[in-house]
Order: structure tokens, then C-alpha cells, then sequence
């Protein structure tokens, strides 16, 4: 690793993560600002992407192409699927897939398009250091599958048509998009989310409410995987 990119989507889940960091250089770059810093000698990018695949690939790609960055990080909030993740606890992607991407009409499996895969898998090793860092400092952590796509889910028939299909335990709406971009690139990638809501009918007041002590639970555990990251 010579230069780590760390993603959020939104201002909140990045403010938190530029708040621990000294020297921040601000760069202008394709409508968006991207913030760099030298942390203990490692050189690190750090970005929000505004919401959505779009916006999320673009500024991956950015990150990786643009700035050299050759490991990425991301962080943020989620809707939980899974009944063992409560408002606050944290999940790290094993693999993720897009819900909302659709050419069932020819036979293919939801979420797949030819030359593609349902699933892109995070890097292995990453998580592995992730939960070395959850046992040390006592947090629970589930892995699982993220399923993301352009929409806020809150309606039962949406959160149940993407727990059934794709066994999902968390969505959101940006990190399928992170993955598919480093993968294509060869970037390990790490997607965690602290949950917001449960996607359910509550999930928009859910969210405003837990936004942002989420997004802090979410980069805490982060920084603690990077100082593991830099031992
Ligand atoms: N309140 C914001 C919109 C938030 S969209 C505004 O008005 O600007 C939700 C964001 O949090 C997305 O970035 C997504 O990745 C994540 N997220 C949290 N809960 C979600 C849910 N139930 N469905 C989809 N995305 C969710």
C-alpha cells in the first residue's frame, strides 16, 4: 500500500475521518473536492462522493486513477436487513451486488449484466485485519452481503424483493459501484457501514436522526482498522 483513497458518500460520514487528520490539502477535481493528507508517512485521499452509483463510481475511479491510489477504504450508513443489525451496529461487505440492476427479461439472474457478476467479492485480507481490530477493541462486527442500488429503500415490498433475492444483510447506494471499480482495477477494496435505519417504514426518520452517530461509529472502527493497517 502507497496511497489509500477513503470514500464516503455523503459530507457527514467524511466529516468525522478529516476531523482525526492534521494538514489537510484540498483539491478540486470533476465537481468535487478530495482531500489529502500525510498520516504517519502514508499518503491518503479522502473523498465523498455525493449519493448513488454514478457519483460513487466516478470518484473511486478518480481516486484510483487520477490520484494513484492502490488501496480503498469506504466508509458510512446503511439500512440493515439482517434482524441482528440494530441501529448503530457495524457490517463489512464480504461481496456486494446492485438490487436494482435488471435484464431479467432475457434470462439473466437479477443483479447480473453479460461480462459481469451478481457478486464482487471485497478484499479477503482486509477483513481479516478488520476483525483482528473488532475482537481487540470489543465491537461487534458482522460480515456479510451488501446489495446496493439508486434507491433509499422504506418500502416492505423493495427491502423483501432484495433480502430474498440476494440474502443481503445490509443496502445502500454506493458500494456495489466501489467494488466493480476496484475490482476492474485490481485495488483491494474494504466497504463498511455503520446501520442507520432498517429500511422499513421508519427508515427516513430513522435516518435524519441517526445519520450522524452512525457515520461517527462507522469511521471510528475505520481509523482503528487504519492504525492496524500502518503497524
Ligand atoms: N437525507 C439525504 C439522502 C440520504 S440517501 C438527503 O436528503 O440528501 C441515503 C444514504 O445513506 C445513501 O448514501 C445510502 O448509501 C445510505 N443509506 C442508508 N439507509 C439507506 C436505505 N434505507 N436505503 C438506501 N440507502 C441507504
Amino acid at each position: 500500500m502507497t496511497k489509500l483513497a477513503i470514500m464516503g458518500a455523503m459530507e457527514e460520514e467524511i466529516e468525522p475521518l478529516l476531523a482525526h487528520f492534521d494538514n489537510v490539502n484540498k483539491v478540486d477535481y470533476a465537481n468535487n473536492t478530495y482531500y489529502e493528507v500525510n498520516h504517519n508517512g502514508l499518503d491518503i485521499v479522502i473523498a465523498y462522493s455525493k449519493i448513488g452509483k454514478v457519483f460513487a463510481t466516478l470518484t473511486a475511479s478518480t481516486m484510483i486513477q487520477k490520484f494513484g491510489c492502490d488501496t480503498l477504504l469506504f466508509s458510512g450508513v446503511a439500512g440493515g436487513i439482517n434482524p441482528d443489525l440494530k441501529i448503530g451496529d457495524l457490517i463489512i461487505a464480504d461481496k456486494l451486488c446492485q438490487h436494482d440492476l435488471d435484464i431479467t427479461a432475457f434470462g439473466h439472474p437479477a443483479g447480473f449484466v453479460p461480462g459481469g457478476a451478481v457478486f464482487v467479492e471485497t478484499s479477503k485480507e482486509l477483513r481479516e485485519i478488520a476483525k483482528v481490530v473488532a475482537i481487540e477493541n470489543n465491537l461487534k462486527v458482522i460480515e456479510g452481503t451488501i446489495a446496493t442500488g439508486d434507491q433509499f429503500v422504506y418500502k416492505a415490498e423493495q427491502k423483501n424483493f432484495i433480502e430474498s433475492t440476494f440474502k443481503a444483510d445490509a443496502l445502500e447506494m454506493e458500494g456495489a459501484s466501489v467494488a466493480v471499480v476496484c475490482d476492474a482495477l485490481n485495488v483491494p477494496c474494504f466497504v463498511l457501514r455503520a446501520i442507520s435505519d432498517t429500511a422499513d417504514m421508519d427508515a427516513g426518520f430513522d435516518f435524519d436522526a441517526f445519520l450522524k452517530t452512525s457515520a461517527v461509529n462507522s469511521a471510528n472502527y475505520l481509523i482503528k482498522i487504519l492504525e492496524k493497517l500502518q503497524k
